[in-house]
Order: C-alpha cells, then structure tokens, then sequence
C-alpha cells in the first residue's frame, strides 16, 4: 500500500508539474480538506456566502483564513500533503493566493456524472478527512443555513439513516477505510456529525443560530480552535471510524419537485424516490444524477 501510495503521488506531482511535498524523514500521511462556506465563522445570512452580494468578499476571506488554520492543524499532525477541495456552490470561492503555500487546491465543478462533488480529488491514498465550514441538513432544528446538496432536496437516506453533506462526503471517505477527523460549522452541524458519522471525531461549534441570526465566536478564537481539533484528529485518526453502512444501499429520496427517474429507480407510496445497488458509488451516482 505504501508503494502504491508513494507511486500515486509522483504520479500526480509529474501530472501537475510540482515537486513531491513528502518530506524525506516523515512516512506519507495525506489529509483531505473539503471547505464549504455556510458553516464559515460568522456567517448567517445566504447574501454572505452569495458572490455579487456587498458582504461576500468579505466572508471568503474568512473562509479562507479559517482553511489556513486547518491547514496548519494538519502540517501540525506530521501531514506530508494536504489537498484543499472547494465545497461551495460553483467551487470556486477560497482566495488561493492567500493559502498556506504547502497544499494544492481543487477548484472548479464536478463532470455532472460523478458522485464526488465536494470530495473530488479524494481517492484510497489519503489517510484522513477534515470537513471545514459545513451546516446541517435540510430542516435540521436551531441551524444556520442548513440544506442538503439540490436546493429541491427535503431529505435523502442511505439504507433508512439520513444524511448531510458532511456524512455523504464520509460514505465517500469510508469507502476506502477514511475517517472524517474533524468537522467545523455551526452548532447543529456538528452534533449532526456525532451523530451520524462517529461519536468521537473532532468538532468546532465556531457559531450557534440565534432567534435567526448567529451567536459566534470570534474569527481569531474560532481559528485556534480549528487549528488545534484538526491536529488532534490528524494524530488520533486510528481510533476514529470511518463512516460505512452495510451494502446493499438503499436510497430514499424525497425532492421538492418531481424527477425523471433513472433506470432502475423507483416511486414509492410516500413519493420518495428509491435506488438500491450494492455498490456505494453507483447508490451516490443514480442520487446524485435525480436530486
Ligand atoms: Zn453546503
């Protein structure tokens, strides 16, 4: 594995013309940070996270110096290479130049067709995730901004438990034994997390909804914060377990507006749309292709 692993990343490193980050005395450790922006310190309103809108530049710096602290957490841990994924709408938000200058970022929209979306770059070779700005699922009680992926989509679940976005990108993870180590976002994201994905990985609560504003903490305080869970989840990534369920999985999905559906899905009674496969990536691909 270790091999391959080696052999992969000089791959990628020749493909994007950089030279291997690994550094000669410590042993590779890859850490994967998906960053979205309405779970970003401070943020409470969709204009903030809205490119165009006044207050916008503003929380993508923001965003971008809360992503410097992750990316500092991880270095911290002995990570060899990080790779930054843009996770918000149109994946094209953090202030790159601004970056911690060790990662490499991927930017930019998913091909329709692929399931990764706000994990794509993510493959067998990482050792660990951290989810970065995330919120709660659609309707999930005292959140700031919650939604789950389409704006059409009320819910969807992965044989009868359901998902965020956060734990979709864990499915992912899990796939390849991959623990997600830390999730940073508002309050009700981050007991979402522990709920679902595992009781004890690293969160920061770096806000709280209020009466439909937000209580939060300062930036500097929040960042500190971010820095030091994502070193602590890094270092204990062995005793945190990566989010799988059992195959065959069973999708249900309910959107607001009525689908084509794709081969092989199916109505029910309820009018949730259901897919079952018992391969993970073709169950997140049919949801991914109707929602
Ligand atoms: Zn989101």
């Amino acid at each position: 594995m270790q091999m391959l692993q080696a052999w992969r990343c000089a791959l990628l490193s020749l493909a994007l013309g950089v030279s291997s980050l690994a550094g000669a005395a410590n042993p590779p450790l890859k850490v994967f940070i998906s960053v979205d922006m309405e779970g970003i310190t401070g943020v409470y309103s969709a204009k903030e996270v809205s490119r165009g809108e006044p207050d916008y530049p503003y929380f993508r710096e923001i965003m971008t110096r809360d992503t410097n602290a992750a990316i500092e957490g991880a270095f911290a841990a002995g990570a060899t290479d990080v790779l930054v994924r843009e996770g918000h709408g149109g994946m094209n938000h953090l202030l790159i130049d601004m970056l911690d200058k060790r990662v490499r970022i991927v930017r930019g929209p998913t091909h329709p067709q692929s399931m990764m979306v706000m994990m794509e770059g993510f493959d067998d070779s990482f050792d660990a995730v951290v989810l970065l700005g995330y919120h709660a699922s659609t309707n999930y009680p005292n959140s700031i901004l919650p939604h789950t992926m389409g704006k059409e989509v009320v819910y969807f679940k992965v044989n009868g438990q359901s998902q965020s976005e956060g734990s979709y990108n864990a499915l992912i993870a899990g796939r390849y034994d991959v623990p997600v180590v830390m999730l940073a976002g508002d309050k009700a994201a981050c007991e979402e997390a522990r709920k679902i994905i595992a009781p004890n990985m690293e969160v920061v609560a770096v806000k709280e909804a209020l009466n439909g504003g937000v209580i939060t903490l300062h930036p500097q305080t929040a960042r500190k914060l971010i820095r030091d869970a994502t070193e602590r989840g890094v270092r204990n990534r062995a005793s945190i377990r990566p989010y799988k369920l059992t195959p065959p999985y069973a999708i249900t999905m309910k959107v607001d507006e009525p689908r084509k559906l794709m081969a092989g899905a199916s109505l029910n009674a309820a009018g949730e749309i259901e897919f079952t496969s018992p391969d993970l990536y073709q169950a997140l691909n049919a949801m991914v292709q109707m929602w």
